[in-house]
């Protein structure tokens, strides 16, 4: 394995490439000194290494505001696998990305990430103890999905002006449900492992559904199972609806694009959602609130920290139902922010 460091002021930048296998993946740890990085292991085909590097800095800086802002002693760190057209099973691809894990002596601890398993991991865990997530592929989706669904709750709460549902713990089983003369309406894009459950939630909570999925599976089950209606990939932007959720892909939110919505709140679990970071100030011109993505989607990594640090799943999910909390208070920033002089 040859491995190079490319350290900057604020992160470590690691290029890892093993030739017999045509392994190719990067780590990107940032430098907060709060604690070891803890972020998921993404494998896709990326169309270059530069496209590779980028997603992977990115990435990283996601996780590291993401644990800041849910109180976790954890800097940020991501790692990204270059999927390979070479044929290669995955006990040898996970064993090399180890390898690479290893190396850096718990600097970063890896977990699931789009492209990769739990069962990944645990082949991970045969060569390293810097892996978490190796039990269940659904523990970890369903704490995103439910931060996300109190965050949405929480933003609709402050939206609608229901101050009695804005106070006090979101622990409240009645106030998980939506108030009936609300009539949410959230539009998904993206049914995959996190959309398809907070479908569910939201479902449960009396909120009407629409999705897109390019897959059409999944857009299908959602329909049949929660009665969503199906719309087709680029017409989920401009579905008139109370919440747009992405839970696809990174980056949906962008110059071509924003005039298109007619929501009234985003708020969702991808990564990444926004192009550039001023798009946040120009949809809340728009009258659109935007509720950061490093806010919404901390589940997953919450509850990875808390299980790792030994704690009960019932407080687990009192930390996850802060997020609504989280939600509040940056949305009133958000709202002083931009009427401040
Ligand atoms: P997933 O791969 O299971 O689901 C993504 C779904 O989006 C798939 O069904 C896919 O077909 C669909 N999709 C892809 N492109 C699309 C498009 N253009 N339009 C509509 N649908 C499209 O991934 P996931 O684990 O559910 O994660 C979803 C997002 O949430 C990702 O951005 C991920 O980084 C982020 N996230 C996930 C977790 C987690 O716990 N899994 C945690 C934090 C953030």
């Amino acid at each position: 394995m040859i491995v190079q460091h490319f350290p900057s002021k604020t992160a470590d930048l690691y290029s890892f490439s093993n030739k017999e296998y045509d392994f190719r993946a990067f780590i990107c740890v940032q430098k907060n000194n709060r604690g070891p990085a803890l972020g998921g292991c993404r494998l896709r085909p990326y169309l270059s290494e530069r496209a590779a590097v980028i997603d992977v800095i990115r990435l990283s800086r996601a996780m590291r505001d993401k644990a800041f802002m849910s109180g976790l002693q954890h800097d940020g760190g991501k790692a990204v696998i270059m999927q390979s057209a070479k044929p290669i099973s995955r006990e040898v691809l996970f064993r090399c990305f180890a390898e690479c894990v290893d190396s850096l002596k718990g600097r970063y601890i890896t977990t699931i990430d789009s492209g990769t398993t739990a069962a990944d991991m645990a082949i991970i865990k045969c060569y390293t103890p810097f892996v978490v997530g190796f039990e269940s592929d659904d523990a970890v989706a369903f704490a995103t999905a439910l931060g996300a669904f109190i965050g949405i709750k929480a933003a609709i709460n402050l939206h609608y002006c229901h101050p009695e549902r804005s106070e006090g713990s979101y622990a409240a089983e009645k106030i998980l449900r939506f108030a009936q003369d609300d009539n949410v309406h959230v539009a998904i894009q993206g049914v995959g492992n996190v959309g398809l459950q907070l479908a569910k939630l939201l479902h449960e909570s009396g909120a009407r559904l629409t999705v897109s999925d390019v897959n059409p599976v999944r857009a299908k089950i959602a329909a049949d199972t929660f009665g969503a209606i199906i719309v087709d990939s680029e017409d989920i932007y401009q579905v008139e609806c109370d919440v747009f959720s992405p839970c696809a892909l990174g980056r949906i939110i962008h110059r071509n694009n924003i005039d298109r919505f007619r929501t009234k709140i985003i708020a969702g679990a991808a990564n990444d959602q926004l192009d550039s970071k001023k798009l946040s100030d120009q949809l809340n011109q728009k009258g659109i609130m935007y509720v950061p993505d490093f806010i919404l989607n901390a589940g997953g990594l919450i509850y990875l920290s808390r299980e790792r640090d030994g704690w009960s799943q019932e407080a687990i999910r009192q930390d996850l139902l802060r997020i609504g909390e989280r939600v509040q208070h940056e949305i009133v920033l958000q709202a002083i922010r931009s009427k401040a002089p």
